[in-house]
C-alpha cells in the first residue's frame, strides 16, 4: 500500500550529510525573523559583491537548485533517476526585459529539450512565458486593446520564440510545460498554447498549458479545452497546479476595484484542484496531465482515481511533479510505486536565481504546514538511520 510516511523511500537518495544540511536549513527558514533578515542581507551582500556566493551555492542553492549551467545539472538529473525520478530543467533566472535576454533565454529552452531528447530521465522541458517576453506587453495583448506598430512588432517576436520552442519540443518529442503566471497575462498565453496545441499535440500531447487552480474560472477553461480538442483532434496537455501569486492577484483586484478571479476560501481552491484532476482523470484519452503539487491530498486522490478508473500507474498521460529539494516524500515514494514522476530542477547562476530562492525560503516560512511536514518527515528519517546504525 502505497504511504508516503515511508521515510526510508523519501530520502534513500539523501546521504546522511545531505539530510544534516536539510535539517539545517528547514530549522532556519522556518524562523520568519531570519528569512526576513537572510533577505536583505543576502540581496545586499550579492549586490556589493561580498563574497556570500559560495556560502549560499553550498547551503539554500544545494538544496533547491540543480547548478549553475545545465552542465551542473547532471550529477542532480542521474541521481534522481537512479530512483526512477525524473528531471524538468527549470531556468530560473527572473526580472531582465530586454529583447536579447528574451531570446537568450529561449535558447537556453532549445538547450533543455535537445538535452530532454537524449537523456532518458528529462520527460519535460518547462519555459515561463515572462521568460520570453515583456509583461506589460503580454497584459496589453490580454486585455485585447490595439497595439502601437513597434508594440505589434515585439509581439511577433514573442509568438517566434513561443512557436519556435513548441516547435523544437515537437521535433524532438520532448513534452513542454508552459508554466502559468498573473491572470492578467493569461489570456494571451492561453491563446498562445492553445495555437501551440492545435499545431504540434496532433500525434501525442507535446505542448502542455497549465491551470491554476485557485482560480474560480479554470473548471470551465478546462471544460471548454477539452470541448476544443475533441472537436479539432488534437491532444490537450496541461499541468494542474494552486497558483502561487494570491496575495499579487487579490492585493491588485482590491487596488483597482475589481472582483478577484481568486476563490474565497483555501478549501474551496482544494475542492476545485481535485474537481479538476477528477475531470481530467476521467478525460485521460484525449487530456494528458502534470499534477504539480506537495499537497498530500491531492497526490494520493490522482493515485486512487487512476486505480478507480483501471489507469496503469505508469499511463505516459499522467504524471506527478514537486519541487527539487521539496516533498520527497511524495515524489520517491510515489515514483517507488511505479508512477511517473519528476521535479522541476531550477538551475542559472546563483546571482540570478536569488529571488527564486528567496521566494521559496518565504514560502517554507508563510506556509508553516510544508516547512512542519519537511521537517519532521527529516527527523523521523534522522532518527531511523540511527537506530539502524545501533542494531
Ligand atoms: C511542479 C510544480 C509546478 C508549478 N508550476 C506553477 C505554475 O506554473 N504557476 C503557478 O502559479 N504556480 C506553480 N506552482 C506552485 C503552485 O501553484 C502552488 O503555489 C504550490 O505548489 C503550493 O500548492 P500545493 O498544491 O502544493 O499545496 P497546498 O500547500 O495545499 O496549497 C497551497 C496553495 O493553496 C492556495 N491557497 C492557500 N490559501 C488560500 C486561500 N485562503 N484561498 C484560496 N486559495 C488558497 C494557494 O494557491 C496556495 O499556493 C508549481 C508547483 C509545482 C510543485
Amino acid at each position: 500500500m502505497l504511504s508516503f510516511d515511508d521515510t526510508a523511500i523519501a530520502f534513500s537518495g539523501k546521504t546522511d550529510a545531505d539530510l544534516r544540511r536539510s535539517y539545517w536549513l528547514f530549522r532556519l527558514v522556518g524562523n520568519s525573523n531570519l528569512v526576513n533578515f537572510g533577505q536583505k542581507a543576502t540581496t545586499f551582500a550579492i549586490n556589493t559583491h561580498l563574497p556570500i556566493r559560495g556560502f549560499i551555492k553550498a547551503t539554500i542553492f544545494k538544496q533547491f537548485c540543480g547548478g549553475e549551467d545545465v552542465n551542473e545539472c547532471l550529477k542532480t538529473i542521474e541521481s534522481l533517476g537512479k530512483y526512477n525520478v525524473g528531471s524538468i530543467l527549470d531556468y530560473s533566472v527572473e526580472g531582465k526585459a530586454e529583447e536579447k535576454i528574451f531570446d537568450d533565454t529561449a535558447s537556453h529552452i532549445i538547450e533543455t529539450i535537445e538535452l530532454a531528447s537524449k537523456k532518458k530521465h528529462i520527460p519535460f522541458a518547462v519555459f515561463k512565458p515572462t521568460g520570453v517576453g515583456d509583461i506589460a506587453l503580454i497584459e496589453k495583448v490580454s486585455s485585447k486593446v490595439s497595439l502601437s506598430a513597434e508594440e505589434q512588432q515585439a509581439w511577433e517576436k514573442v509568438k517566434n520564440r513561443f512557436d519556435g520552442i513548441c516547435k523544437k519540443a515537437h521535433d524532438c518529442k520532448v513534452q513542454l510545460l508552459i508554466d502559468a503566471e498573473e491572470s492578467w497575462i493569461q489570456v494571451a498565453v492561453d491563446d498562445l498554447a492553445h495555437d501551440m496545441m492545435l499545431k504540434y499535440n496532433k500525434e501525442q500531447a507535446i505542448v502542455f498549458n497549465t491551470a491554476q487552480l485557485y482560480r474560480n474560472d479554470r473548471l470551465i477553461y478546462l471544460e471548454n479545452a477539452l470541448k476544443d480538442a475533441k472537436e479539432k483532434k488534437y491532444y490537450f496537455g496541461i499541468k494542474l497546479v494552486r497558483g502561487a501569486y494570491m496575495e499579487k492577484e487579490r492585493a491588485r483586484a482590491q487596488k483597482m476595484g475589481y472582483t478577484s478571479p481568486i476563490n474565497n476560501t483555501k478549501a474551496d481552491t482544494d475542492k476545485e484542484y481535485n474537481a479538476a484532476l477528477e475531470f481530467c482523470v476521467k478525460n485521460i484519452d484525449v487530456i494528458s496531465i502534470c499534477a504539480g503539487t506537495h499537497n498530500e491530498d491531492s497526490a494520493m486522490l490522482l493515485v486512487k482515481l487512476m486505480r478507480q478508473n483501471n489507469i496503469p500507474a505508469n499511463h505516459p498521460h499522467v504524471w506527478f511533479s514537486q519541487l527539487l529539494g521539496m516533498s520527497d516524500h511524495i515524489s520517491f515514494n510515489v515514483a517507488n510505486a511505479g508512477y511517473n514522476v519528476a521535479k522541476y530542477v531550477p538551475y542559472g547562476p546563483v546571482r540570478d536565481v536569488l529571488p527564486y530562492l528567496i521566494r521559496r525560503a518565504m514560502e517554507n516560512t508563510s506556509v508553516k504546514g510544508q516547512t512542519g511536514r519537511e521537517l519532521s518527515l527529516i527527523i523521523k528519517e534522522k532518527q531511523r538511520r540511527t537506530s539502524q546504525k545501533l542494531s
